[in-house]
């Protein structure tokens, strides 16, 4: 699952863990960012908002570990993650085709909201050092997120699903999430 910061990933996987394990289906989360913060700490990383200033060569390494890491899990695993990261070197892809051929997964699900709303959803949460955002760059990414999904859908034959998450939404887009992918 992808999705630009503050679409809703998160708060959309909980709810589709919590169904999934009420229907007695068990399903492992996997944030991939957190991953790779746990491997960049290993390496002498201090937080999570460090990861995505770090050389593209060193978030490539950590990408790797990564990936192995999730590819070792077994059963239905949902990887919560990005489409693409801003790092000053400009858009890097979450998901390139090292990460792919490692990972494979079966379906993608690229989570997108109204502009306004995914603004708000950032400025509402101050847990995180987010970079400077503006309405337009959020419309931008948007776009590129769309452009780096259909690239890792090409790559590896499998479905991306484009699913809104609206204001408050999460139970209902959540189901049809769960109900689409037939779990
Ligand atoms: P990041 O990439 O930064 O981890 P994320 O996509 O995981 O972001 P969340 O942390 O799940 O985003 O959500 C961001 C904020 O938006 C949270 O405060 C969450 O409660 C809120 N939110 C998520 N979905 C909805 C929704 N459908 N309606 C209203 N608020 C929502
Ligand atoms: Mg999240």
């Amino acid at each position: 699952m992808v999705g630009i910061p503050g679409v809703g990933k998160t708060t959309l996987i909980s709810e589709m863990i919590r169904r999934l394990k009420n229907n007695n289906h068990d399903a492992t989360v996997v944030g991939f960012g957190t991953l790779m913060l746990e491997v960049g700490m290993e390496n002498g990383l201090r937080d999570r908002d460090h990861l995505r200033k770090l050389p593209i060569s060193e978030q490539k390494r950590l990408q790797n570990i990564a990936a192995k890491r999730i590819a070792a899990y077994e059963g239905t695993i949902l990887v919560d993650t990005h489409a693409f990261i801003n790092s000053p070197e400009g858009y890097y892809p979450g998901l390139p085709k090292h990460v792919l051929d490692i990972i494979k997964p079966t379906n993608f699900i690229s989570v997108a909201a109204r502009p306004e709303e995914i603004y708000n959803r950032r400025m509402r949460d101050t847990t995180r050092n987010r970079d400077h955002i503006t309405l337009a760059s959020v419309k931008e990414d948007l776009d590129v997120q769309s452009g780096m999904i259909s690239a890792c859908s090409i790559i590896t034959g499998s479905p991306v699903k484009h699913v809104l998450n609206s204001e408050g939404k999460v139970d209902e887009v959540a189901g049809r999430i769960i109900s689409m992918m037939g779990l």
